[in-house]
């Protein structure tokens, strides 16, 4: 998870100035120092954390802080505030085409994740906003680049526009032709990426730029590179002028620098975020929620999209009905699983939630195991038997221990689980509100 480091040395900083009860501006500098520390172990650029600590010093002993009632707390907001302003302040959004379709233009280092996060945002644009987005190949000089789009684009059931090897601005082109006849709103195009930035590259992409007129350019450029995605960031915006950036490999950078430094060095806003290889790990970048996540508050807003998007209105209605008649079977316990599941798995959520609980849980592979186990046992079992548990025997209980390669014990401990939440769904039915559903782990 990123910022992990970060996040972990601000925390022990900032419990030792709340234990202060005063604060003097010797306690408010001696904090500062180790901020500034945190952030360069972080690889936040050097000139950009000098910036951040004077602009919060100043703030932390200019003003009444010191004086309030909670000198300690205002500090942690003035760094909050001040961490939020340095990513941007709020989430920067695409550009819309006035006259559909929107032309985005991915462009990026080889192996930044271009071909995957235009992708992701094809199927994040058409989740979220009910676009009917183009993929284009426009990489022509990797022969398997245009296959992997087409692969992506399948997993998606997105279309993907191609025409082999050909000029790569001809075929941006002819993609956008054949958008405007097939009712696409959205192009992406995927260009080619190397390993430098060259002449060759830039001269290309300038070319595409200044026949296509994309609406928007997106860099992408991965986290865990460090300050290298900050230096690509800045130059290919000197040489061709970007519009925003794609973080990539978030979830695999636990400094953060690049998300720190990026806005900063360069000026141009992260507009999303890349937070694993799946191709629905793709979330818009807001600072604001950046900000408190790393300073372990937690990222509620970020987790209840999650549980929105996750979340199925029918399926909740039908449960509620199922408590409320103590009818909640293995079955629907499966399917609460899958939900779980499907807002990114334990560890996803982890990041988001604050302070001591998020912790506990950063460590939850275990946890997701048990959820695997837990899955692999209920299938293993007829229907009558996920509807009616109290028939497995052990006979049973032999059978489906060796249908999914698990002890009988195993599923033993899980029925019982399963008895302790029908006892909690009970009383939850004798409520008469069934609407929250407690928590299920594995
Ligand atoms: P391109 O050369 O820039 O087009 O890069 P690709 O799209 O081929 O991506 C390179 C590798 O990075 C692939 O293995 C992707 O699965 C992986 N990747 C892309 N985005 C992410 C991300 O957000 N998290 C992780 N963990 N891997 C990613």
């Amino acid at each position: 998870m990123a910022f992990e480091g970060l996040s972990e040395k601000l925390s022990l900083t900032f419990k030792k100035l709340r234990g202060q009860g005063r604060l003097s501006e010797e306690h408010v500098r001696t904090a500062m120092r180790e901020v500034r520390l945190a952030l360069l172990e972080a690889d936040v650029s050097y000139k950009v954390v000098k910036d951040f600590i004077s602009t919060v010093t100043e703030q932390c002993v200019g003003t009444d802080v010191l004086d309030s009632l909670t000198p300690a707390q205002q500090v942690i907001k003035i760094v909050n505030q001040e961490l939020t302003n340095l990513m941007g302040g709020t989430n920067a959004k695409l550009a819309t085409a006035p006259h559909p379709p929107t032309v985005v233009m991915m462009v990026g280092l080889q192996g930044a994740g271009k071909t995957t996060n235009g992708a992701k945002l094809a199927g994040y644009l058409r989740k979220t906003m009910q676009k009917r987005p183009l993929l284009v190949a426009c990489d022509i000089y990797r022969p398997a680049a245009i296959e992997q789009l087409k692969v992506v684009g399948g997993q998606l059931d997105i279309p993907v526009f191609e025409m082999g090897q050909g000029d790569p601005v001809k075929t941006a082109q002819a993609a956008i032709t054949h958008a405007k006849d097939h009712g696409n709103d959205l192009v992406i195009l995927d260009t080619a990426g190397r390993l430098h930035i060259d002449e060759t590259l830039m001269d290309e992409l300038k070319r595409m730029k200044s026949t296509v007129k994309p609406h928007e350019i997106l860099l992408v450029v991965d986290a865990m590179t460090g300050q290298d995605a900050v230096n690509a960031a800045g130059a290919f915006d000197e040489a061709l002028g970007i519009d925003g950036v794609v973080l990539t490999k978030l979830d695999g950078d636990a400094r953060g620098g690049a998300a720190l430094s990026i806005r900063a060095s360069t000026g141009k806003p992260v507009k999303f975020a890349g937070t694993g290889e799946k191709l629905d790990m793709i979330e818009p970048f807001h600072p604001e929620r950046m900000a408190s996540r790393i300073l372990g508050m937690g990222d509620m807003l970020s987790l209840i999209e999650k549980a929105e998007e996750a979340f199925d209105e029918k399926n909740a209605a039908k449960l509620e009905e199922k408590i409320k008649k103590n009818a909640f079977t293995l079955e629907d316990y499966l399917d609460q699983l899958n939900q779980v599941k499907k807002m990114g798995g334990l560890g996803q959520l982890a990041g988001m939630l604050p302070g001591k609980m998020g912790q506990q849980m950063q460590g939850a592979e275990i946890d997701e195991k048990a959820l695997a186990h837990t899955e692999a046992i209920i299938l293993s079992m007829t229907p009558k038997e996920r509807q009616n548990p109290q028939i497995l025997q052990a006979s049973r209980k032999r059978r489906i221990a060796a249908g999914c390669g698990l002890q009988v014990s195993e599923i033993n401990k899980l029925l019982k689980q399963f008895d302790m939440i029908q006892q909690m769904t009970k009383q939850m039915g004798k409520m008469g509100k069934g609407g929250r559903m407690p928590s299920f782990g594995g």
